[in-house]
């Protein structure tokens, strides 16, 4: 059997190292079956592309096309074969099957027997040419393809994340939305104008994500991953079932047609405009029109270590004092959840709602606020406002065209966002 892609499987996913794995191999005839087993990823890793001897197997299931789509489509990039396939039972193989052959309609899912399963390679033989590493390709060239319900891969670099991961222990059975960008989609010369700036991956709760990965995906620096049989879904990208996602960057050498992996400088959103869609994100800018009033708060925070859980003591005469410093907060910091309206250019039918971050509600409150924190609502109305880099939390055309924002931090190679 040769094995043309190493996988992680997400049933009994644990934060060892070692995991339920899964290879997808071929035989000589051309048959795929896929192995579940007790493995770990990096043994896993150094599987793929090699011949290896499959003992103590049994099968589990044999799958059809037409029920089990996510493995076909992984199989689909495999083929035609790489090399001729031999005919079951004959030792030649057959030439003119290679190119006549219709794509594999079944598959077989195996397991290794606890005891007496086996896999072990075999270096002299010749079946390892059977392997077809994944292609990768650049975001504007995945995105000028059409083809829905493909693998593709792609070096990408992540720019903002949805949620933000302070915790890897939070993990399990988590939906993460990536928004994604490479030099393709960035760089002027490179790009089609017709194309968005960034991209959308979602990562399904089902695509395993091996330690290094989740590490880099807390952190607050922008990193390269390389996504590996991702499949192309409407808009966007999904990381589910038999996709791996590795931290790496590009070789210079696959990045077709780009003269540099590396963007070009800080990122460039696209504007909002009546195609943003929903979980994308876009900037923004235009002119106060309005104030949501029901959802304004201000709370105190220890201005020492930003604690927003201050409590209030008559016997302090109503001062502030922080859990955390153990002392009396004598000029605590104030801060505020805002939402305004804005009346922006780029949409002007449409009702623009923004949930702002703390550094856009100071510099409008500015010279509003008094000296108590209060403000009158019409000294900020018909400020302007922007470029606010934001989410798009929601996109409604009925009853009336509404856009609900949420202003973001991206990703920075400072490091750690300065929203606390
Ligand atoms: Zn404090």
């Amino acid at each position: 059997m040769c094995v043309p892609r190493g996988m992680q499987e997400p049933l009994g996913y644990s934060q060892s190292s070692l995991a339920r794995a899964c290879l997808l191999v071929q035989d000589a005839c051309g048959m795929f079956g896929e192995v579940h087993l007790e493995f770990t990823m990096s043994k896993a890793r150094q599987l793929e592309g090699k011949s290896c001897s499959l003992v103590g197997m049994k099968v589990l299931q044999k799958v059809t096309r037409g029920r089990t789509a996510g493995i076909f489509s992984l199989i689909d990039t495999l083929w035609p074969p790489a090399i001729p396939l031999k005919t079951p039972g004959r030792d030649q193989p057959c030439e003119e099957i290679k190119t006549h052959l219709p794509p594999p309609a079944l598959c077989y899912i195996l397991t290794a027997h606890p005891n007496l399963g086996q896999i072990d390679i075999i270096d002299e033989d010749p079946i390892y040419k059977l392997y077809q590493p994944p292609v990768t390709r650049c975001l504007r060239d995945i995105l000028q393809m059409n083809d829905l319900g493909t693998r593709c891969s792609f070096y990408a670099t992540v720019i903002y994340q949805k949620p933000q991961l302070k915790s890897l222990l939070l993990l399990e059975q988590r939906e993460i939305w990536l928004l994604v960008t490479d030099v393709t989609l960035q760089t002027k010369e490179e790009r089609d104008p017709r194309l968005p700036k960034t991209l959308l991956v979602y990562v399904a709760p089902l695509c395993v994500l091996g330690s290094e990965v989740l590490e880099a995906l807390a952190g607050a620096a922008p990193h390269s991953l390389f996504f590996k049989d991702a499949l192309r879904d409407q808009g966007r990208i999904v990381c589910a079932e038999r996709t791996v996602l590795l931290l790496q960057k590009p070789l210079l050498s696959v990045v077709s047609g780009a003269s540099s992996c590396e963007l070009p400088g800080p990122v460039m959103l696209d504007s909002l405009d009546s195609a943003t869609p929903v979980n994308s994100i876009c900037s923004v800018q235009g002119t106060v029109v309005g104030v949501d009033e029901s959802t304004a708060f201000s709370w105190p925070v220890c201005d020492m270590c930003g604690n927003g859980r201050l409590e209030q003591r008559p016997e302090d005469r109503g001062a502030f004092s922080c859990g955390d410093c153990s002392r009396v907060v004598t000029s605590p910091v104030l801060k505020r959840h805002l939402q305004v309206f804005l009346d922006c250019r780029s949409r002007p039918q449409c009702r623009v709602k923004v949930k702002l971050l703390q550094r856009s509600i100071s510099s409008l409150l500015r010279f509003a606020a008094g000296e108590d924190g209060s403000y009158e609502v019409k000294s900020v109305l018909g400020k302007e406002v922007g470029l606010l880099n934001c989410f798009v939390q929601s996109v409604t055309a009925h009853p009336t065209s509404c856009i609900g924002l949420e202003e973001i931090e991206l990703l920075s190679a400072g490091g750690a966002s300065a929203e606390h």
